[in-house]
């Protein structure tokens, strides 16, 4: 028993028989990609779903964000104040857009951008603020407001982790100008590859649809150098499968969740982030932060859980800015909280299919140390 390996995450699926059944009518129009039928089910669905005034389908999260930013139309090398606790994606979308990343520092009790050092990084050539939500820890949306208001700045949440999640009642993705999902294999819902921006302004949505499609606005005329971005219908089918399950899906994690916390909190050094109140979570991750008084180093846990088949991940480590291709080229100063929790966190397997022996069995792993 004890040798069945446990990885960090597993895809949840629809039945075979669901899925097939699903794509069967795509044998007889022969349209599978170029925003067709479930492309455009999905999207509803999803802008249904998820609570959000717009949202235009994608084909993963990452380019969601890189097309978001440009739809923005910032000029070339102007800043953005960002996150480097966070998925490389974050950092990447910003400079592959021609934009200076400004790293900015996180808070110790959840993770998500300090807002009280936001101001002190703002220049004049600042446009825009990307925060992360990061494991579903949601940023302070109303401090991040007013500081965008007064400087006129732009906000794009990347929202990759909070599929699904209210705060105070409104949809997570309301929040800013813009907030980004990711539908990949490996997050609480999913498209296999997948993504969306979700928006309130209306000229956002062709300015994505065009850009999504090569720039194409009609058969004669491409006004943008866009990108291909669209999400194919093999995808957004597999997407309207497992939307029937998610709140099932949901519910699962939650009950794994709870006993871990139930359990891990009462360990000497090992601290759990903070839970904002008024929050609708979806348990998507589970992070642990290994103190200095917990007998183990956060690597030496790491390895020894390993060695009994239990792979965590050290996620998000090392920090974006630390990163070979980013690291000595931008502001990486002042990271001392994103530093210290970068080398402290651990994220435990946390998916629909685990198994509450299994939780039980990680836990005493952790206890013994
Ligand atoms: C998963 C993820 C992304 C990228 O999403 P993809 O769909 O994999 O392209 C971006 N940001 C964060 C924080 C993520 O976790």
């Amino acid at each position: 028993m004890d040798s069945e390996k446990i990885f960090v995450t597993r895809s949840s699926m629809p039945s075979y028989e669901e899925y097939t059944e699903a794509i069967r009518p795509l044998w007889d129009s022969h349209w599978l990609t170029n925003m067709g039928q479930y492309h455009q089910e999905l999207e509803q669905k999803l802008k249904e779903y998820l609570g959000v005034p717009e949202l235009s389908l994608m084909v993963n999260g990452h380019m969601a964000l890189e097309l978001i930013l440009q739809a923005m139309d910032f000029p070339e090398g102007a800043e953005v104040i960002t996150t480097p606790f966070t998925f490389i994606s974050s950092t990447h979308a910003i400079v592959r857009n021609h934009l200076t990343p400004v790293f900015c520092d996180v808070k110790p009790e959840d993770g998500t951008i300090d807002e009280t050092k936001i101001e002190t990084l703002i220049t004049e050539n600042t446009v825009a603020i990307l925060p992360v939500h990061v494991y579903g820890n949601i940023c302070n949306v109303e401090e991040i407001k007013r500081i965008a208001d007064q400087y006129r700045l732009k906000v794009i949440y990347d929202a990759a982790h909070t599929f699904g999640m209210k705060y105070k009642g409104k949809g997570i993705g309301c929040y800013g100008d813009a907030s980004v999902f990711s539908f990949h294999a490996t997050k609480v819902f999913h498209t296999i590859e997948g993504g969306a921006v979700a928006f309130s302004d209306h000229k956002f949505f062709d300015k994505l649809y065009n850009l999504k499609n090569f720039g194409i606005r009609s058969e004669e005329l491409v006004a943008e150098v866009g990108a291909n971005a669209k999400m194919n219908e093999f995808c957004a089918v597999m997407g309207l499968c497992n939307l029937r399950h998610v709140e099932q899906a949901i519910l699962r994690r939650k009950i794994l969740c709870e006993e871990y916390e139930t359990h891990l909190k009462r360990i000497r050094g090992i601290r759990l982030f903070e839970r904002k109140p008024d929050v609708l979570q979806n348990y998507g991750y589970f992070p642990i932060l290994v103190e200095e008084e917990y007998p183990l180093s956060r690597d030496e846990l790491y390895q020894k859980l390993k060695e009994q088949g239990i792979y965590t991940r050290k996620y998000f480590y090392p920090l974006t800015s630390d990163q070979a291709c980013f690291k000595n080229r931008y502001q990486d100063k002042k990271l001392t909280c994103a530093r210290t929790l970068a080398e402290q966190v651990l994220v435990l397997p946390v998916y629909e299919e685990l198994k509450k022996d299994e939780v039980t069995r990680i836990i005493k792993k952790i206890e013994i140390s």
